[in-house]
């Protein structure tokens, strides 16, 4: 293993106090590396939100797996604990508890569901990088966590993934498949993402935006970038290619990122209190959970509006940086659902989020200016109510 790699995922697990870490290509290669060490395959099934992105599902289709989808509640956008039991079977093997947003999951009832039926509980932590929950740090609750630095989430490396652990059994699984299955990226796709890092680092500062977007996107389609979602990537001949490694150039990134990550923390955590504020303030609906049990620390900003639509054909116009995830349950891909096992119907207030829900900026270029300014376009539309 590269020393930096290394350095990387011992910094990496220090931060969280857990004792392990492993850095692999993407967030969906470290859920795969979890769902192979967990021994999910052939007939078992794995429980998540219905809001979620294809990625997750992706890895376990891989495996052989079922996903099976538990709506949300509306204020979190994370798994609905009261309807968490009824899905449960004889073959459940997993439980991921996605982290929407930023917000932690109720993981007290989750935890306690799982220990009754013997299922493991995994940590989606893509979204929340930081998040406390009764004073603890999400990716430590349950047995595993996984992260990704894709690059809307909270940090970016271009492309990445994390996974930690304090089980030990666990970790050492996790070391076997590595040195038995995993490669390494090649010099073009390293050479390819230093290049989409460094057009990310000189365009993506908010007013510029919409317009990095639709050029990553032509570019990923012109096949000139290393895309994030290449969709030959879990055919089965492509499977050796799958189980990637991190490199070194990301290990670097990842590196410098976790230097200032107190400061990116401290800046979503005030920036949405901010929003917040400015909402609250105009009679606006703000977030609403639980101060006393959860410290969120958001990835973007969430808002129910009811012309979805409209405000995001006009955001790019007025310079506005409005995201759009989830549009639907398995987000961003609308049809087949069926293919992932999901039926238009089974998670309601999934799909009524889909329909509602844009989000605001909170990353480190994300000032009080841009808060107010973001804050000021949302409520030119009306809020619908969860
Ligand atoms: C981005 C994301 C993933 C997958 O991460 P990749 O690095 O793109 O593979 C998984 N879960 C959630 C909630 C995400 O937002």
């Amino acid at each position: 293993m590269h020393p930096t790699i290394e350095q990387y995922q011992n910094q990496f697990a220090r931060f969280f106090g857990a004792e392990r870490a492993f850095a692999f290509w993407k967030g969906r290669v470290a859920l795969y590396a979890l769902l192979r060490t967990l021994d999910v395959g052939q007939g078992d099934e794995v429980i998540l939100p219905g809001y979620t992105c294809v990625m997750n599902v992706n890895p376990i289709k891989y495996v052989g797996a079922k996903p099976v989808y538990v709506d949300i509640e509306p204020a979190t956008f994370n798994i609905d604990v009261n309807l968490l039991e009824e899905k449960i079977t004889a073959t459940t093997k997993i439980i991921i508890a996605q982290h929407t947003y930023g917000y932690p999951c109720d993981m007290d009832p989750i935890l306690d569901i799982a220990q009754r039926h013997g299922v493991s509980v995994i940590e989606d932590c893509c979204l929340a990088f930081g998040s406390q929950y009764k004073g603890r740090i999400v990716g430590t609750l349950g047995r595993a966590g996984y992260f990704s630095f894709q690059w809307n989430k909270p940090y970016t490396t271009g492309l990445g993934g994390m996974v930690i652990t304090s089980d030990k059994q666990l970790a050492g699984r996790i070391e076997t498949l590595q040195a038995d299955e995993m490669c390494s990226p090649s010099l073009r796709e390293i050479f390819m993402l230093s290049a989409q890092l460094l057009i990310y680092r000189l365009l993506v500062y908010p007013r510029t935006t919409a317009l990095a977007q639709s050029l990553f996107r032509y570019l990923t389609r012109k096949g000139a970038v290393v895309g994030s979602s290449d969709k030959s990537e879990f055919e089965p001949s492509k499977a050796k290619d799958f189980f990637k490694g991190a490199g070194a150039m990301q290990a670097r990134s990842g590196l410098r990122q976790l230097r200032r990550i107190e400061q990116n923390i401290s800046h979503r955590i005030n920036m949405a209190r901010l929003y917040d504020e400015i909402l609250a303030s105009i009679g606006y609906k703000s977030r609403d959970y639980d101060k006393t049990v959860i410290t969120p620390v958001m990835v973007r900003y969430p808002v129910r509006i009811t012309e979805k639509e409209k405000a995001l054909g006009e955001a790019a116009k007025a310079g506005i940086e409005l995201g759009s995830w989830f549009e639907c349950p398995l987000h961003p891909i609308e049809t087949p659902l069926a293919s992932y096992d999901y039926t238009i119907g089974m998670c309601p207030e999934a799909e009524k989020a889909g329909r509602e829900v844009v989000n605001l900026p909170l990353h480190p270029r994300a000032d009080a200016g841009t808060v107010k300014k973001s804050a000021d376009f949302i409520t030119g539309f009306s809020h619908a109510s969860s």
